[in-house]
């Protein structure tokens, strides 16, 4: 995966990118929402869901065939099978991919607030160890670009929730006046992550802002409809890391 695909995050081991506005146009041609289909060669395999926004993580065990998955709803992908791109889709929600390299399995997790508040990073992460005995402190992890605090002020719907949930993790909320304050959807996932016993230096962050950032990136909040997606993916490789 060379860097025309996107955005790189230094610490993961295996073929990954995080998309922008321009460069994953290779990928998407191929593309069909809750399938596996065939892709260019760099990623034999695309495999895709149709997001909702919940906290449910679809396991694709290997072997993987082409063809519409048994599960098409959903918002993570894990998968141990080699030579599969797992792909996500964000506008302003947070792309995360995870790699443990010892377990060999890879993940690629969509979380908007309500799917980050549920908890969709530490299911996800649950099911890697459940299935493929991964230990989170061998987890390697990615935060990719998503809409920053900077451009992300939410009311009570939203704050009570996080409130409910999260009542000790600083940053996460910054009050900006009564019912509103500015939400940063990265720090929460990144509290997520260490909470899970992810190691911190283990988890990279691709720091930009979606909204601001609109040479790079659709932002649904900013363009307030759906002009474009961005894709993201990882992949383990057959060509060979740890296996
Ligand atoms: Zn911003």
């Amino acid at each position: 995966m060379n860097a025309d695909w996107g955005l790189q995050a230094p610490g993961l081991p295996v073929p990954h990118f995080f998309g922008t506005r321009t460069t994953p146009l290779q990928v998407q041609g191929f593309i069909e929402l809750g399938s596996v289909t065939e892709g260019p060669a760099e990623a034999p395999c695309l495999a895709t869901l149709k997001q909702i926004h919940s906290t449910r993580a679809v396991l694709l065990k290997s072997p993987v065939t082409t063809g519409p998955l048994p599960v098409q709803e959903g918002d993570a992908l894990v998968t141990n099978h080699p030579d599969t791109l797992i792909l996500v889709r964000t506008a302003d929600c947070v792309p995360v991919l995870l790699v443990d390299d010892r377990a060999g399995v890879v993940a690629a997790i969509h979380a908007g607030w309500r799917g980050a508040v549920a908890g969709i990073v530490p299911d996800t992460i649950a099911i890697c160890v459940k299935e493929f005995h991964s230990h989170p402190e061998s987890l390697k992890a990615a935060i990719g670009p998503s809409i920053g605090p900077c451009c992300y002020e939410v009311d009570a719907p939203v704050i009570d929730p996080m409130r409910a949930r999260y009542p000790d993790w600083p940053g996460v909320l910054e009050e900006t006046g009564p019912g509103k304050a500015r939400l940063d959807l990265k720090r929460l996932i990144r509290h997520q992550l260490l909470h899970e016993g992810v190691a911190p230096e283990a988890i990279d962050m691709v720091n930009l802002c979606t909204h601001c950032r609109a040479d790079l990136f659709y932002s649904y909040r900013r363009e307030g409809q759906v002009i474009g997606t961005m894709f993201s993916g990882v992949m383990l490789s057959a060509g060979g890391w740890g296996r």
